[in-house]
């Protein structure tokens, strides 16, 4: 399958994409966890990116629309992929469209994972990150949040430095003006499902299998 996760920041995308990935066998495309790690490894493009990120912003699309080509262009997209975080601009999706024509396929669902605002901030105040890993976890649902370990590799765990109040304030304001229109962008292609994302990951996993027509 050819997925692209559509939702807020903290919506739970990434949650989702990587049970997604899992289960369909396909692998997934995060650009957020292409430009951390890129970040961390303080290579030309993290070093770009950093400054978007840190402000709330989006990062270039004629720079996150090249990353995202090379890596559909890989040998393992064949089959399928998740993409979590792309796109997030009308162009970004125009681009998606091209690129995806050009290697002879197309999309079979836009998976939006809708949150209201007040619950995000909540929801990202206690969200915890593995560096090494990048598994999520909450505070309020996980003892590996609350030691600050991972419990897949043992890493330290930490806060990303995008989720500070402040911060989450202007990535909400970003994806209202920039992401939000492609609710109705892929309504219009017929291509767009649908679930809510104020619940458990668990609710959520059962409303996008139901979506999808997949079994438990
Ligand atoms: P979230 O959805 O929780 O904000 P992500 O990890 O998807 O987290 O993204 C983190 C940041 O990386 C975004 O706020 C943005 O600055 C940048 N980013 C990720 N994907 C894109 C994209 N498709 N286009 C532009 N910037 C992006
Ligand atoms: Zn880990």
């Amino acid at each position: 399958m050819r997925l692209v996760i559509l939702g807020a920041p903290g919506a739970g995308k990434g949650t989702q994409a990587a049970i997604l990935s899992e289960k369909l066998q396909v692998p997934h495309i995060s650009t957020g966890d292409i430009f951390r790690s890129n970040i961390k490894n303080e290579t030309p493009l993290g070093i770009l990116a950093k400054q978007y990120i840190d402000s709330g912003s989006l990062v270039p699309d004629e720079v996150t629309i090249g990353i995202v080509k090379d890596r559909l262009a890989e040998p393992d997209c064949k089959n399928g992929f998740i993409l979590d975080g792309f796109p997030r601009t009308i162009q970004q999706a125009d681009s998606l469209d091209k690129m995806l024509g050009e290697l002879g396929t197309k999309l079979d669902k836009a998976v939006d994972i809708y949150a209201r605002d007040d619950v995000i901030i909540r929801r990202l105040s206690g969200r915890r990150v593995c560096p090494e890993c990048t598994a999520i976890y909450h505070i309020n649902s996980s003892e590996h949040a609350r030691k600050g370990i991972c419990g897949n590799c043992g890493a330290k765990l930490i806060q990303r430095e995008d989720d500070s109040e402040e911060t989450v304030k202007n990535r909400l304001k970003t994806y209202h003006l920039q992401t939000e229109p492609l609710i109705s962008y892929y309504k219009g292609k017929g291509l767009l499902v649908q679930v809510q994302g104020e619940g458990s990951p668990a609710d959520t996993t059962a409303e996008v299998y139901q979506v999808l027509g997949l079994t438990e």
